[in-house]
């Protein structure tokens, strides 16, 4: 008796949440209920997309890593944000490349959500600016407060994705927030440290594979201690970590941290090579545009000249 009615409840309950998703959220309902079906699976919302032949980048909303094919064994571009979701990358990598020598995994700079899948490639050379070797030990040092945080941050985006309507778009960007810090957050309970980088390189560094090669470059201090350039001249590809986002915005906490003339000689580094840039790809995945990557210099410079 007690479990029909309570059959009875769950279905007017059922029926009530569907009527106000046709009331409130108009033509897009269907679309809400769409997405309700595949939150649990979050494989759903990997993304890859096919830059060249050789190149594909990988993302899980903010989380992203590039994949270079070489002849030589694959290079990864930065490591996402914990172990767990990287290795899904790593599976999805060796399955569209058909191999699985990582031979490089190369950070743009020392930031967590960069580095944390630093692991997921025990046999390949990690290789990152020199000072991000304290950027990371000092966050693993202090990583009975970033728990903190990021059990702050998973409530928060918790809350979110409880409410009553949410929009496909919010949906995505709360649930694979709210994943990727639970993701690093595993990593924490678990025990598994960031990992450093095993090779390091203080200025500039050229990489050389068979058929493709890397020009790495310091930035100087700007967006963290460590932020690096990475061209790719065979692919046309100029990776900028997360340095700028859309519309040429610098990303800094504070102008007195940045390195004025260091970034001047990374300005004019960037400026020799834009004649030959098909692709710029972001810290997290984003393809910046040539509008961009120009606003970037113009704004970065006015800053440095002040
Ligand atoms: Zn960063």
């Amino acid at each position: 008796m007690k479990i029909l009615l309570m059959r009875k409840i769950n279905m007017i309950l059922l029926l009530n949440s569907f009527l106000y998703l046709q009331i409130f959220a108009g033509c897009h309902y269907h679309e809400s209920i769409l997405w309700n079906e595949t939150i649990s699976n979050i494989d759903s919302f990997i993304e890859v997309r096919n830059i060249n032949a050789k190149t594909i980048i990988v993302t899980f909303g903010a989380d992203a890593i590039t994949a270079i094919n070489t002849n030589n064994g694959i290079v990864v571009i930065d490591a996402g944000i914990s172990s767990g979701l990287t290795l899904k990358y790593r599976h999805i990598i060796e399955k569209k490349f058909q191999k699985n020598n990582f031979i490089y995994v190369i950070n743009t700079h020392g930031h967590p959500d960069h580095v944390g899948g630093n692991n997921v490639f025990p046999n390949a050379t990690i290789l990152g600016q020199i000072n991000s070797i304290n950027e990371i030990s000092e966050h693993n040092l202090n990583l009975s407060n970033v728990k903190i945080s990021m059990e702050n941050l998973i409530t928060e985006y918790d809350s979110i994705l409880g409410a009553a309507y949410i929009n496909a778009e919010d949906y995505h960007h709360a649930f694979t927030q709210k994943t990727r810090y639970q993701s690093a957050l595993n990593d924490i309970l678990n025990d598994i440290p960031l990992k450093i980088p095993n090779s390091t390189f203080s200025d500039s560094m050229d990489v050389f594979f068979d058929d493709i090669s890397l020009n790495l470059f310091y930035f100087g201090r700007c967006h963290s201690k460590s932020d690096i350039l990475i061209y790719a001249p065979e692919l046309k590809i100029l990776f900028t970590g997360d340095l700028f986002s859309e519309y040429g915005r610098p990303s800094y906490n504070n102008p007195l941290f940045i390195d004025k003339e260091l970034c001047k000689r990374g300005v004019s580094w960037i400026k020799q090579r834009m004649g030959a840039v098909d692709v710029i790809i972001g810290g997290h995945g984003q393809i910046l545009s040539e509008d961009d990557l120009n606003l970037f210099v113009s704004n970065i410079l006015s800053l440095c000249n002040q």
